[in-house]
C-alpha cells in the first residue's frame, strides 16, 4: 500500500504486482498522473488498474475506463467482498486480453508466412522458363506464369479466364481431355503429353506438359508445367529419318554386294573355264610368251574371285549372325592358333597370350577377329625375323582391352585408320598377298559387339593392334 502517487509507482515497479487500486485524488501525483506513467512503463503497462472515484463522479469514471483502467469503484460503497471482484474481475480480463493478444500474433504471423510463402512460389513460378499454369476441369485458365508469351505469344492475362481448348491444335484436343480424364480417373492423378499450342502469330508449336491434378476447396484444378520442344521434336525427328535412311541404306547396300558378287561370280566361272579350256588344248601351240600370258589372266580370275568371294563375307557380316552369347576367348585363341598351326610352324613364329577373358558375342566371328590379325602378323613380318606375337588382356573402367602385338614391318602411323578401310593395302600384292578386306571385316564385327579396333606403333618395331570389348557380370 502506498500513501501517493510517487510512492505508489516506486512500489509497483518494485513488486509488479497483479493489479493495482488507485484513488482518484491523492498528494502529489493524482490517479490520472499515476496511470499515464503506468501506460507509458512496459513492465507496468499491462497491470490491470481498479479506479477509486468520489461519490458522483461517474463521468470520472468512464473517462477512467476510456483511458483503460480495468474497473472503478465508488468510494462510499466499498466493501471487501466488492474490492475482491473487482480485482479477480480485472485479473479474467487480462487473462482474456493476453490470449486474445497471443491468438492475435500467431494469426499474425500465419498470415505473414502464408504471404512469404505464396510470394516465393510466385516468384518461383514467374522466373522459369517453362510456363506455369493452372485450370479448372473444364479447362478454364485460372492462372498462367509470364513465360505464357515467349510460349505461343500471349500476355498471361490475355488468356486467363479464356478455355485452354482455345489454343489447342483441333487434332490434339482429346489427347488434352483425355489425359486429364485418365489422371483424375485412373489414381495417378498426373499425366504427360505433347500436343501443339497454337502461337498467336498463328502458327503451332510443339509442347510438353507435365499435369497434376490438384483439390482446391470442393473442386479439381491442375497445376501444368509447359515447355516448348518444337526444336527437341525437330531434331528427333531428323534423327528418327536419318536412322532410317541408313538403316534402309545398309540393307541396300548389303542386298547390292551380295547380287553383284553372285552375279559377278557367274561370268568369272565361264572366264576362268575357257582360259584352261585354251591352255589344254591350245596351250602346245602357243608360245612362251603366250603360255604366260594364258598363267597371268588365270591369276587375275582368281584374284577376282578371291575378292567376290571377301565382299561376299563382308556383306554378309550382319545378315548371318548367331545370337550373342558367353564366349571364351581362350577357346576362341586356341581355334584361331589351330587353324594356322602349319603357317606358325612353317614361320617359326612364337605365339605367347595372357589369360584371356569371358565376354559376350558370337563366338564365330570373334575367331575370326584373331584368326584375321594372327595372320596378319605372320604375312606381315620382317624377313630377318621370326614373327612373334604377344597377346594381353586387362580390365580397363567396364570394358576389357586386348592387344595383339607384333613384331614385324609397322604401319605408317599415317595410315593408321585407312587400313580399316575395305580393299584398302599399303603393300604390294606380289609381296604380301592378299586382298585388303580381313581388316574391315574384323572393324565391323568388334563394332556388332558394341567394343572398338584400333592400331598403335608398337615398340621397339611392328604394330600393335587393340580390341575393346564391354564386360559383362558372368551370372
Ligand atoms: P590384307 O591382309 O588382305 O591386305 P587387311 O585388311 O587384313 O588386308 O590389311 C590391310 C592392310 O593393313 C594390309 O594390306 C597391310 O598393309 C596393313 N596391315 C595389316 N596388318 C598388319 C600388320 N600386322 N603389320 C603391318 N601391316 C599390317
Amino acid at each position: 500500500m502506498a500513501v501517493d502517487g510517487t510512492q505508489a509507482l516506486r512500489l509497483a515497479r518494485e513488486v509488479l504486482p497483479a493489479a493495482i487500486t488507485v484513488d482518484m485524488i491523492m498528494p502529489g501525483l493524482d490517479g490520472w498522473d499515476v496511470l499515464d506513467a503506468l501506460g507509458k512503463d512496459p513492465a507496468l503497462a499491462d497491470i490491470p488498474v481498479i479506479m477509486l472515484t468520489g461519490q458522483g463522479s461517474e463521468r470520472v469514471a468512464v473517462e477512467a475506463l476510456k483511458q483503460g483502467v480495468a474497473d472503478y469503484l465508488v468510494k462510499g460503497d466499498i466493501t471487501a467482498h466488492g474490492l475482491c471482484r473487482a480485482v479477480e474481475g480485472a485479473l479474467e480480463q487480462q487473462r482474456l486480453r493476453r490470449e486474445v493478444e497471443t491468438a492475435q500474433h500467431a494469426m499474425l504471423q500465419a498470415h505473414e508466412a502464408l504471404r512469404e510463402s505464396e510470394r516465393r512460389y510466385r516468384e518461383l513460378a514467374e522466373r522459369v522458363s517453362d510456363m506455369i499454369s493452372r485450370h479448372a476441369p473444364d479447362g478454364t485458365i485460372l492462372y498462367a506464369s509470364p513465360a505464357a508469351r515467349p510460349l505461343f505469344g500471349y500476355l498471361p492475362e490475355a488468356v486467363t479466364g479464356q478455355s485452354v481448348y482455345r489454343f489447342i491444335h483441333p487434332d490434339d484436343e482429346d489427347l488434352l481431355r483425355q489425359a486429364y480424364l485418365n489422371a483424375t480417373t485412373d489414381g495417378t492423378r498426373t499425366y504427360l503429353i505433347r500436343y501443339r499450342l497454337r502461337h498467336e502469330e498463328g502458327h503451332y508449336v510443339w509442347v510438353e506438359s507435365t499435369g497434376q491434378i490438384i483439390q482446391s476447396d470442393q473442386q479439381h484444378q491442375i497445376v501444368a508445367v509447359t515447355r516448348n520442344i518444337t526444336e527437341r521434336r525437330e531434331a528427333e525427328q531428323q534423327l528418327a529419318f536419318h536412322a532410317e535412311e541408313l538403316a534402309r541404306s545398309n540393307r541396300d547396300l548389303e542386298q547390292f554386294a551380295y547380287v553383284a558378287s553372285h552375279d559377278l561370280q557367274e561370268p568369272l566361272r565361264a572366264v576362268n573355264g575357257y582360259l584352261r579350256l585354251i591352255q589344254r588344248q591350245h596351250g602346245e601351240a602357243l608360245d612362251a610368251g603366250g603360255q604366260e600370258k594364258i598363267a597371268r589372266a588365270l591369276r587375275g580370275v582368281a584374284y577376282m574371285q578371291q575378292l567376290i568371294a571377301d565382299l561376299l563375307a563382308y556383306a554378309r557380316l550382319n545378315a548371318r549372325t548367331a545370337p550373342f552369347e558367353a564366349v571364351d576367348l581362350d577357346a576362341v585363341l586356341a581355334t584361331a592358333l589351330e587353324a594356322l598351326a602349319e603357317r606358325i610352324e612353317a614361320r617359326g613364329a612364337s605365339i605367347q597370350h595372357d589369360p584371356l577373358p569371358s565376354v559376350r558375342g558370337d563366338a564365330r566371328q570373334l575367331t575370326q577377329v584373331l584368326q584375321n590379325l594372327l595372320s596378319n602378323a605372320l604375312k606381315f613380318a620382317r624377313e630377318e625375323v621370326p614373327p612373334a606375337v604377344h597377346l594381353t588382356a586387362r580390365p580397363v573402367d567396364d570394358h576389357w582391352l586386348i592387344s595383339v602385338q607384333d613384331n614385324g614391318i609397322g604401319i605408317d602411323p599415317d595410315y593408321a585408320e585407312r587400313i580399316f578401310e575395305i580393299f584398302h593395302r599399303l603393300n604390294a600384292r606380289e609381296e604380301y598377298p592378299g586382298t585388303g578386306i580381313g581388316l574391315s571385316i574384323c572393324k565391323r564385327i568388334i563394332e556388332r559387339h558394341h567394343g572398338r579396333l584400333w592400331v598403335e606403333p608398337a615398340d621397339p618395331c611392328g604394330s600393335v593392334f587393340l580390341i575393346e570389348l564391354p564386360r559383362y557380370e558372368t551370372p
